[in-house]
């Protein structure tokens, strides 16, 4: 008479489904709650670098600033650039955090990609203070993005091209029957052929001392990865030490791009 669970072939393997569910969602939030701990824990220890130095040129301005202007000169100093370096982190951080929580980033439009290139182009070589070349040999591609997306993820690699070289740089845009690509392309530093598969790991650096002194974060090539997986961009690089490395960005054509001029 007592109904005792499971009471026939049915309701078990519908528990076993149910249980097995429970386990994998478990398993899911597990490994997200595991990402985001480890995400904390590698953003608070580089935030914690620029604090100890503010917080040690703060507590020494109190006690020597009045009578110091060495010191005072040196401690204002030190503590506006590792502000300005906190802020840049605090910004890499909310960037990373909002490009792995959307879909596309946003509306997809047909862009010109030469125009935004050139665009994005102009304004970086002012900052840069130096020439970054384009060559398109007069193609004029449209490439289907969020176009917002696809400037920031331009502006990473650009960035990174002119923070770990010192020559020109240059942007190819080339196309086959299936692809656009556009290759970025320093001739800086290069990356180890052993560091290669690591390099888009969020906070991933090659060589912590080398690359301190240029103030990134390690998390520029982990968002750019998520700019284009959400865009449907591919990413390869090639590189020489000592020599420069190129990033090819690969867009796929839509079959239908009707739209495209
Ligand atoms: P970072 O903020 O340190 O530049 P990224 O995620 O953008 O972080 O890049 C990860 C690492 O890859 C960098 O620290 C650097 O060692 C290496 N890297 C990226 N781009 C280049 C480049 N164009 N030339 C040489 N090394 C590069």
């Amino acid at each position: 008479r007592y109904k005792t669970l499971p009471d026939n072939k049915s309701d078990a393997y519908e528990l076993k489904m149910l249980t097995g569910a429970y386990n994998d969602m478990m398993l899911t939030l597990k490994v997200h709650d595991d990402n985001q701990q480890a995400f904390i824990m590698n953003a608070s220890h580089e935030l914690k670098t620029p604090l100890t130095v503010i917080s040690s040129y703060a507590r020494m301005l109190e006690r020597f600033g009045k009578t110091r202007e060495d010191l005072l000169d040196e401690g204002i100093t030190a503590i506006s650039e590792e502000t300005t370096r906190m802020k840049y982190l605090t910004e890499q951080f909310l960037s990373f955090t909002k490009v792995t929580h959307s879909d596309t980033g946003g509306e997809m439009e047909y862009i010109p990609v030469v125009k935004l290139i050139e665009s994005v182009v102009y304004r970086l070589e002012k900052v840069f203070k130096r020439n970054i070349n384009i060559d398109a040999s007069g193609r004029n591609p449209h490439i289907y993005v969020h176009p917002p997306a696809f400037e920031q993820l331009l502006r990473i690699f650009l960035d990174n091209a002119h923070k770990y070289s010192s020559d020109d740089i240059d942007v190819a845009v080339d196309e086959t029957a299936h692809a656009v690509l556009i290759k970025i392309t320093d001739y800086g530093i290069g990356i180890p052929e052993e560091d290669l598969g690591d390099i888009f790991t969020r906070f991933y650096r090659v060589d912590k001392a080398r690359t301190r002194k240029t103030g990134g974060s390690g998390l520029g090539l982990s968002i750019a990865k998520q700019l284009a997986d959400n865009n449907d961009i591919k990413i390869s690089v090639s590189s020489k030490v000592d020599e420069g490395t190129t990033f090819t960005l690969i867009i796929k054509k839509e079959a239908d791009n009707g739209e495209a001029e």
